[in-house]
């Protein structure tokens, strides 16, 4: 069975006190034993953050280079990532894609990094609006997983984590209906399991993410094929994100 996750995407957002209250807030709440939390807060802060946080959630990275070292001015490697408690990674967001360029091969690039360095990662895809509206959001997404992610072999894949994200729905207060989403969700695993067997689609988590908060996380998160959710806007509230959390 997919593992449940709920992340949280904190992106440009607050300076390192506000990060650090938020942490507090996050350390004294008992997260569900089977759900597993992972917040990304700026990777400036991630040392921080790091020294404080109690150990009940994980903390990635917004973004990571895809080489190991070296004269990549302003990059951070994994490794670096690694030596400050920083255990997974986001991969192809739709606002790196849209406002740094990030390409199906540098997501690809990326990709291969983490299964070489053993580092965990969250593939984000979806569509934007134009391509809903003409009703071609399962071919598209399904262009943007076989660019990217569908080379990887089984046991690369196994364990792995998808979020679905229609751009149309990030920061925008509309999310997707619960048969839009679990639609998406339904094919999805199905591509896994054309490609790679029962066994492979049944454990790769899911995640819906796209101005999910904490009055529409139940009905979302209930879905079948729907494992869990990335969070932006609502993560940055303690007690928002923690219902998420609940709402299983
Ligand atoms: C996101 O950035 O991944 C996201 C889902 O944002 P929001 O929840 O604010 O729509």
């Amino acid at each position: 069975m997919a593992q449940k996750i709920v992340a949280g995407n904190w992106k440009m957002n607050l300076d390192l006190e506000q990060s650090l209250q938020l942490i507090e807030g996050l350390n004294t709440k008992e997260f569900k034993n089977d759900v597993r939390v992972i917040v990304f807060p700026p990777s400036l802060f991630l040392q921080p953050i790091s020294a404080v946080c109690d150990g009940s959630f994980e903390l990635g990275v917004q973004n990571f280079s895809e080489n190991e070292k070296g004269a990549f001015t302003g990059e951070i490697s994994i490794n670096q990532i690694e030596s400050v408690g920083g255990t997974v990674g986001l991969i192809g967001h739709s606002e790196r894609r849209a406002y740094n360029g990030e390409s199906n091969e540098l997501l690809k690039a990326k990709v291969n990094h983490c299964i070489e360095n053993n580092f965990d990662f969250i593939f984000c895809c979806g569509e934007p609006l134009s391509v809903r509206e003409a009703g071609n959001e399962l071919s598209f997404v399904k262009k943007q997983l076989e660019a990217s992610l569908f080379h990887l072999t089984a046991d690369q894949i196994a364990g792995g984590v998808i979020a679905y994200e229609p751009v149309w729905a990030i920061g925008t207060g509309k999310t997707a209906s619960v048969a839009q989403a679990e639609d998406m969700h339904m094919n999805i695993r199905s591509w896994l399991n054309e490609k790679y067997g029962a066994q492979v689609s049944n454990n790769v988590s899911i995640l819906y993410g796209g101005s999910c908060n904490a009055s529409n996380a139940k009905e979302l998160l209930s879905c079948p094929n729907v494992d869990g959710g990335l969070i932006g806007g609502a993560s940055l509230k303690v007690d928002d994100f923690n219902a998420i959390i609940h709402s299983y």
